[in-house]
């Protein structure tokens, strides 16, 4: 039954991507519709955790994805003065990889191209309707079995939908950017490990991402003004941050700052339009599972569907199944980041309950250990 079936989706991002695979894996006819000029994701690194990675084997792309990346064993965070505060190594809680975002995207790509998807570049798509009617900013209409808005935080489609909706700005955002590793840091190989540094509202993230380049995120309230400048303010950074001035002061004219955003939608579907990723749950980057969550809820979409005779009715079993998770995840991402606006005694009490406590690590861990639906 399922050989026949279309879906649009609207988005060439990673959530857009992972759906558009496991689609087409499932016999699906896909079409995605990436409204920019190529598939390009912006914020150059992201962590891939044992979660995600079962996903992107299940979709045929892990190999293509974590190519020459760094597998992270160990997570450090330091305070101001370079003094460890905790120290969580991943073990238990399975794979984690810091990998570049366009190589995701590439390999996502590649998967769901090998799998029979088409991907149109240019092509922005401006609303859909419950019957499975999507309208580009051409004025061109298709019809389809399935429509997916993963059109990110600011989704259009969702927006036009009327679904009840709670959209909201966090008090922080990041700048993130790419630099090249110095040739000590080269000759020193994969460390294995990810320093997270602490100074009151501020943090800088430290992960090798390539044989040759570190992903760096500077993470400050929105409210700071000097903090979120981009090019980076190298003298604010390196007063907040005086061990790291050398590192600051490599940082160059690059970098994009984001403000973080959460979305809750009363519905994850209408009729027979899902939407998904971050246009359905948004979350602040506190646990790094965005991007994981968006590829966990592709494939379950897809496992969802699978031979479903009533489109709609399963959209709503898909959403009754992976919301749990999905909204554990967003809670955990939001408490995670709490402490950036505690005072530092506070902070350093929080940093110190984080590295002892089991039940902590246990909720924090939660949806790396989850076995996404659609994975063996
Ligand atoms: C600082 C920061 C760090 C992060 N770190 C991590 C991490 O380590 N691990 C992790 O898993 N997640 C991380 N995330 C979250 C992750 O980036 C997102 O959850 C993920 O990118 C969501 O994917 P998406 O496909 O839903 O949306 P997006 O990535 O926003 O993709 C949407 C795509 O749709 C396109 N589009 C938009 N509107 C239209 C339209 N009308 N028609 C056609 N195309 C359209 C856009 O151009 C874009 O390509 C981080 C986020 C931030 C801000």
């Amino acid at each position: 039954m399922s050989a026949t079936r279309r879906a649009e989706i609207a988005g060439g991002g990673i959530g857009g991507l992972a759906t558009a695979a496991a689609l087409a894996r499932k016999g699906w006819q896909v079409r995605v519709h990436e409204r920019g000029a190529r598939l390009r994701d912006t914020g150059a690194g992201i962590y891939i955790y044992e979660n995600g990675m079962k996903v992107l084997e299940t979709l045929g792309a892990a190999e293509a994805a974590i190519a020459g990346c760094s597998r992270a064993t160990t997570r450090e965070m330091r305070d101001g003065r370079n003094r460890v505060l905790s120290v969580h190594r991943w073990g238990a809680s399975g794979r984690v990889y810091s990998v570049l975002r366009q190589q995701l995207i590439e390999a996502l790509a590649g998967a769901a191209t090998r799998a029979g998807a088409e991907i149109v570049t240019g092509s922005e798509a401006v609303s859909a309707t419950p019957d499975g009617t999507i309208t580009f900013a051409s004025g061109a209409t298709a019809q389809a079995d399935l429509v997916v808005a993963a059109d990110g935080v600011n989704s259009r489609i969702r927006d036009g939908l009327g679904i009840p909706t709670r959209k909201r700005d966090m008090p922080d955002g990041a700048i993130r950017l790419l630099i090249p590793k110095t040739p000590e840091e080269v000759a020193l190989g994969d460390t294995g490990t990810t320093v997270e540094n602490w100074q009151g509202s501020r943090r800088i993230l430290v992960t090798p991402v390539s044989d040759t380049e570190l992903y760096i995120a500077l993470t400050m309230l929105d409210s700071d003004t000097s903090g979120k400048a981009t090019p980076v303010d190298v003298e604010s950074w390196a007063a907040a941050f005086p061990h790291l001035r050398p590192l600051i002061e490599r940082l160059g004219p690059g970098g994009r700052y984001d403000r973080f955003g959460h979305v809750k939608l009363k519905t994850w579907s209408q009729g027979r339009v899902a939407i998904l990723g971050d246009a359905a749950h948004a979350m602040p980057p506190n646990l790094g599972q965005g991007g994981g969550t968006a590829m966990m809820n592709g494939l379950a979409l897809a496992t969802h569907l699978d031979g479903a005779a009533d489109i709609p009715a399963a959209l709503a079993a898909w959403e009754r199944a992976e919301r749990p998770i999905t909204e554990h995840t967003q809670r955990m991402s939001i408490f995670f980041g709490r402490p950036a606006s505690w005072p530092v005694p506070i902070q350093r009490g929080f940093f110190n309950i984080l590295s002892k406590s089991r039940k902590v690590g246990e909720l924090r861990t939660r949806t790396a250990r989850h076995i996404p639906t659609g994975t063996a």
